[in-house]
């Protein structure tokens, strides 16, 4: 968007709008707005960016394909040159293996990983063959070995190829990226799928500043997962009044909090409240499913069962409480919601990973 803003000529003042605009968005000052215009207009060559799949579902490159502003076309076509993606490319075969030995010739590239990393076996997750004259199959594993010592920083977009996720619990053994290579060069964008917003402003920020964001404890970028989606959610006001969703098919409880219906919502950390998907049109909690926890290293098998209440943080009287009683006697409820609250301020209250 910005790169198109410089080349189409819009005025200096409105371009400049448009940089301070993108500075909020990264969760900086607007005073970095001189510096996201400097980036922007002196990038002499588009960066490389080699994209490889594992064990997914590509629902993370769907994801990325449906981002809107800016376009999947700007960022390809204009900000990046994208040397490989099994997906979006072109060619097939040989000449796609061939163009991935290439760009993993040349230092200083982007590299994004999708998918988790089979440690079980390595024939697990194979992708193309060894050479045009090997034909033997060629494991995702190798490959990420060898796209990685050349990368510049490497970007694990989504749940699986930050930590494993749904695929850890497989017979593959998924697991993340940091697991195969080390966190050194590792930004991890987990979601399932990603927000690509978070994608879009990672590479922003890269490009700016030649370097990471700061990243909390589980390598996440703070800018986007620095905040509880608890502390931020909605239905907050519920919770505090003990007013919780029992039976999905009462109107009079369609706002009310989810977490006696499985919320992982005051163990999350994501910027879900504030910027949704498509657009800020919707999110899990809004459209009045619990949150799954995804941006948290717990997500699948550590927070599973996914629709039950969390056994692990000690809410009395809500836990003793048989679930149809909740919501439906008033005095008691708000007894227990004040209790919850009260109880919840001290568990909920330590958190570490969103720290600055
Ligand atoms: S438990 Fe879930 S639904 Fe309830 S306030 Fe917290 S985040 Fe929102
Ligand atoms: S609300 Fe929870 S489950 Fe939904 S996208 Fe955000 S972190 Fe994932």
């Amino acid at each position: 968007m910005l790169s198109n803003l410089a080349k189409n000529k819009v005025s200096r003042r409105d371009f400049m709008k448009a940089c301070a605009a993108m500075a909020v968005y990264l969760g900086l000052s607007e005073s970095f707005a001189p510096k996201i215009a400097d980036a922007v207009e002196n990038a002499s060559k588009k960066a490389p960016v080699i994209w490889l799949e594992a064990q997914d579902c590509a629902g993370c490159s769907e994801a990325f394909l449906n981002l809107t502003e800016p376009t999947p076309a700007q960022i390809i076509l204009d900000t990046i040159s994208l040397k490989y993606h099994e997906t979006l490319m072109f060619g097939s075969g040989y000449v796609a293996d061939k163009a991935l030995d290439e760009a993993m010739k040349t230092p200083g590239y982007v590299l994004v990983v999708e998918g988790s990393i089979p440690t079980a076996d390595p024939l697990f997750c194979t992708a193309g063959t060894m050479s045009d004259t090997n034909p033997a199959r060629r494991p995702v594993v190798e490959t990420l070995k060898e796209a990685y010592k050349n990368a510049a920083v490497v970007i694990a977009l989504g749940s699986c190829a930050s930590w494993g996720g749904v695929v850890q619990a497989t017979p593959s053994k998924g697991r993340g990226v940091s697991d195969i290579v080390g966190k050194e060069k590792v930004i991890n964008l987990p979601m399932c799928p990603c927000n690509p917003d978070h994608l879009a402003g990672t590479l922003v920020y890269y490009l700016t500043f030649k370097k990471a964001p700061p990243l909390d404890i589980h390598q996440r970028p703070l800018m986007f997962f620095g905040t509880l989606i608890h502390d931020n959610c909605p239905r907050r006001g519920h919770f505090e009044r003990g007013e919780f969703v029992t039976n999905y098919g009462d109107p009079s409880q369609a706002e009310y909090c989810l977490y006696l219906k499985g919320c992982k919502g005051p163990f999350t950390f994501s910027d879900c409240p504030s910027r949704g998907f498509n657009d800020n049109v919707n999110w899990c909690i809004k459209a009045g499913a619990p949150c799954a926890g995804c941006s948290q290293p717990e997500f699948y098998a550590g927070f599973s069962p996914l629709y039950e209440k969390s056994n692990d943080v000690n809410l009395p009287g809500i836990g003793g409480v048989p679930s149809e009683t909740v919501g439906t006697v008033a005095a008691a409820v708000t007894a227990l919601g004040v209790a919850a609250h009260l109880v919840g301020r001290s568990v909920f209250g330590k958190k570490k990973e969103g720290d600055k």
